[in-house]
């Protein structure tokens, strides 16, 4: 198969230009302009396309085990090919949570016999997600865990958090943060500020992520270790962040789109679509996560897909359920808010959700266009205006506070080991 007339970008090596791509038997056998056809050769057109590495999704939720009716492995799957991603890592927090060998192996053939999607399940830190006793994080390992998060509760006991660090590094994995102190974060709905003064909720403040996050930090510092951050939504984070890895700490991070492109005034209404944790912050926040994503202090553009039911989302604000359906508008946000408004190239938003995550994660067959590798690829409209309509999502979660805005930029083929699906 011949993929001609693309232009590439691969932040591995810093390309960026016109190349066609062979690819036989699911494999990059050749990289170069002009390639001629051999006799027989399956020719796909992406003249005026962007050709990428495929997108590498290390946060998100896939709800089974156990809440099959958010989600289920093979929806979450459709909706993430539907997006352009090529490989996932979703979290651990299902019921039965991800936390031993059997629910690995059971979400881990799921996904092999629903899709071909790259799969890299994270696996929780701590049994049951409660902070106490470390999973067997070797065997977790050898079944096919990609990291170690407890995502959706924070770890709270520092001295636990300390020694679960120091041993999962020693096994070359890392932990993924839900950095959160609770005690701040405890009942409430939205950020606190402005808006849940004036609407009446309880606010979440900021210093309920930025205060975990600076604990944490000097953990990893004291035991040198390799940590990355998830979902960061606040600009003391972001300058915590930033003030760590100028000091040489062996951190990443991740923010999700929704913290680039929306804010608490979204939430006047009561509409719990834009309820999610942690929630949307002010126009100040924004602006630093984009000044962060800007300058390398945040590594990677997550999705944090975090689907519930229609229904479930459409409850009172107070008792609906955190999260949005992420899969399938993440590209059109980034594109739109980082790249066509002139705050990132497009070089560096591609690496975010490329080549950086791969990196981060140690997935060799993702996030780079590169001979003898799998050819997982993404082709991108990069001009493509298109309105974002949640009734037709993959997802189970058909309801978004994207729905219904209009984007600029779509994926149009995410192509697994050789194998294409079209989109849009
Ligand atoms: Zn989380």
């Amino acid at each position: 198969m011949l993929l001609k007339g693309g232009k590439i970008i691969n932040p591995e090596d810093n390309f960026e230009g016109l190349s066609d791509i062979r690819i036989k038997n699911g494999i990059i056998t050749e990289i170069a302009p002009d390639l001629i056809p051999e006799k027989d050769e399956e020719i796909i057109n992406v003249t005026g396309k962007i050709v990428t590495p495929g997108f590498v999704d290390m946060h998100c939720h896939l709800r089974e085990p156990g809440f099959n009716a958010k989600e289920t492995i093979k929806t979450g799957i459709a909706a993430a090919i539907n997006g352009g991603y090529t490989a996932i890592c979703p979290m651990a927090n299902t019921n039965p949570q991800v936390d031993n060998a059997s629910t690995l192996m059971y979400t881990i053939s799921k996904a092999r016999e629903t899709g071909e999607i790259g799969f890299y399940p994270i696996c929780a830190v701590t049994k049951g997600l409660q902070g106490e006793k470390l999973v067997n994080v070797s065997e977790l390992l050898d079944i096919g865990a990609i990291a170690f998060s407890d995502d959706g509760k924070p770890v709270e006991n520092m001295h636990f958090l300390r020694e679960a660090l120091k041993y999962i590094n020693s096994h070359n994995s890392i932990i993924i943060s839900h950095s959160e102190d609770s005690s701040l974060a405890e009942g409430g709905v939205i950020n606190e500020g402005k808006v849940s003064t004036r609407i009446g909720l309880k606010g979440i403040p900021a210093i309920t992520e930025s205060l975990a996050i600076a604990r944490e930090l000097e953990v990893v510092r004291s035991v040198n270790g390799r940590y990355h951050f998830a979902h960061v939504s606040t600009k003391r984070s972001v300058e915590l962040i930033r003030q760590a890895k100028k000091e040489g700490l062996k951190v990443t991070a991740e923010t999700a789109p929704h913290y680039f492109s929306l804010t608490e005034d979204d939430m006047i209404d009561y509409d719990a679509k834009y309820k999610v944790n942690p929630p949307l912050r002010t126009k100040e926040d924004k602006e630093a996560i984009i000044e962060g994503l800007k300058d390398g202090t945040i590594d990677v553009i997550a999705t944090d897909h975090a689907p519930h039911t229609v229904h479930e989302k459409l409850m009172p604000i107070q008792n609906a359920p955190m999260g949005i359906s992420g899969f399938e508008t993440s590209l059109g946000v980034a594109l739109t808010y980082l790249v066509h408004s002139g705050k990132l190239s497009l070089k560096d938003v591609i690496k975010k959700l490329t080549f950086a995550p791969a990196t981060i994660l140690n997935i060799s067959d993702q996030g780079k266009i590169k001979t003898g590798h799998e050819a997982n690829l993404t082709v991108i409209d990069l001009n493509e205006e298109w309105i974002a309509d949640a009734s037709k999502f993959k997802s189970k979660c058909r309801i978004s506070p994207f729905d219904g805005m209009r984007f600029k930029g779509r994926a149009k083929m995410t192509i697994i080991k050789g194998k294409i699906t079209e989109i849009g």
